[in-house]
């Protein structure tokens, strides 16, 4: 039974119970947003993970090879630092060496949820087998799909929503970017050889009936996400949003859990219209947000950029954010850009939860408020989102124990005011 029927029928489940714990948000309330599809539950080993209304705004990390680099234990090594630095879930995307061993091995290692994009495999496999992708029979894709489902892999991102009414819609539209979704663009250039639909969407019962077994999440891909920010919320992103919103329903009405992708490449000034189309269009499924990134001239800080529409996404009501590292639109990230990566999502995610009045987010940030007046710098580096830099950095200027830290010196504000409330002596 998944956790969305046994919400349906009133029975509060072992993750039901500690999901509430851990968000602090009553047992009851949860499974009401769960039966309603608000809210998913992913299960890895004996550990949940809640995403959707009311809960802290989780993030993501893609990790995984690519056919260029492909080195188990350096995407091993990044799996290690993305828990380290508290990613709440990683994505394997790998398209280089052993797929099977290589998904196998981070399911194995990872203390969390783990997701992937079987249509990835479906593809490689088939041009190594037929030399083309043309020739990757449906079932092939259903067979990788319930592969990765056996494997233990928590949610999938399954391109359901590029089908052919979208492909004409992009025809008709062309964009500065067209496709950039690799799965998306495998799908579409499968569907234009073949003159057929995506299997994904036509033979959507038998994704649900494989979701149903497992209770894995079903990560509505987007597929026509814009790849430039001119792209943005233009008639094909919008059209394969209906059909997402459609296809929620059908899978809701089997208690498939599901989860909606979104862009992308947004100006900031469009983030809460696509916020508001999503949650309107899929009736408040969570959302699972790919940035966004607010303007495409940043290279090599698109970190930085994407943390900036993330954070904007999460106040209008994004539930999980993607990460997006500096490596973005470069290369394959390396570890130190993962960390970064993973960093600068939190930082986005934790911002939003600010906003949407999440109380243990509001107690971390007033935690450190008081450990800054106070000016003490082992508690300050214990709260900070990255202890590892603020020691490297406190250190740099600051090498002997101080009360006081080099910006201001003699006359550190808080100091002074301290001094002169207790003292009416400032100097
Ligand atoms: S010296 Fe300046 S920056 Fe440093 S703790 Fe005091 S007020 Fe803050």
């Amino acid at each position: 039974m998944t956790e969305k029927e046994k919400a349906k029928k009133g029975i509060i489940s072992e993750g039901m119970k500690k999901v509430a714990e851990e968000e602090k948000i009553e047992v009851e309330k949860l499974a009401e947003y769960i039966s309603e599809g608000k809210v998913v539950i992913l299960k890895h080993r004996n550990k949940y993970l809640g995403i959707g209304k009311g809960l802290r705004t989780k993030v993501n990390t893609n990790i995984g090879t690519s056919p260029d680099m492909a080195d188990i234990n350096l995407e091993l090594e990044k799996l290690e630092k993305a828990c380290e630095y508290k990613t709440d879930t990683v994505m394997d995307l790998s398209t280089g060496g052993k797929l099977d061993e290589i998904r196998r091995k981070i399911i194995e290692n990872s203390p969390v949820p783990v997701g992937t994009v079987p249509i990835y495999q479906a593809a490689i496999e088939t041009i190594e087998e037929k030399g083309t992708i043309v020739k990757m029979e449906p079932d092939k894709i259903f067979e990788v799909i319930e592969r990765h489902a056996k494997d233990g892999v928590s949610f999938i991102t399954v391109h359901c929503g590029v089908n052919l009414k979208t492909l004409e819609r992009l025809r008709k539209n062309p964009r500065k970017t067209m496709v950039v979704s690799r799965g998306g663009a495998f799908l579409i250039s499968w569907m234009i050889s073949n003159e057929k639909e995506n299997p994904l969407y036509e033979n959507f019962d038998r994704l649900i009936e494989i979701a149903k077994k497992y209770d894995i999440i079903l990560s509505l891909g987007d597929g026509m996400r814009p790849g430039s920010i001119l792209d943005s919320t233009d008639r094909p992103q919008i059209e394969e949003l209906i059909t997402l919103g459609e296809l929620t329903d059908i899978a809701w009405r089997e208690d498939v859990q599901v989860m909606i992708e979104g862009p992308g490449h947004i100006p900031i000034n469009e983030i809460p219209a696509n916020v508001i189309l999503e949650k309107k269009i899929c009736k408040d499924a969570p959302f699972y947000v790919l940035g966004p990134v607010v303007t495409d001239i940043a290279p090599g800080y698109d970190h930085i950029t994407s943390a900036i529409g993330a954070a904007v996404a999460g106040m209008y009501g994004a539930d999980f954010i993607c990460y997006v590292t500096p490596s973005e639109h470069l290369g394959l990230p390396g570890v130190e850009e993962v960390i970064e990566g993973v960093v600068a999502a939190r930082i986005a995610a934790h911002t939003a939860d600010i906003a949407k009045k999440i109380p243990s987010a509001i107690e971390w940030d007033m935690e450190m408020d008081i450990a800054r007046k106070e000016r003490k710098w082992e508690k300050q580096k214990k709260l900070s989102i990255d202890p590892e830099k603020f020691e490297k950095l406190y250190r740099k200027y600051t090498p002997s124990e101080r009360d006081v830290c080099t910006m201001c010196g003699k006359y550190c504000a808080l100091k002074i005011v301290e001094k002169s409330l207790k003292t009416k002596i400032i100097f």
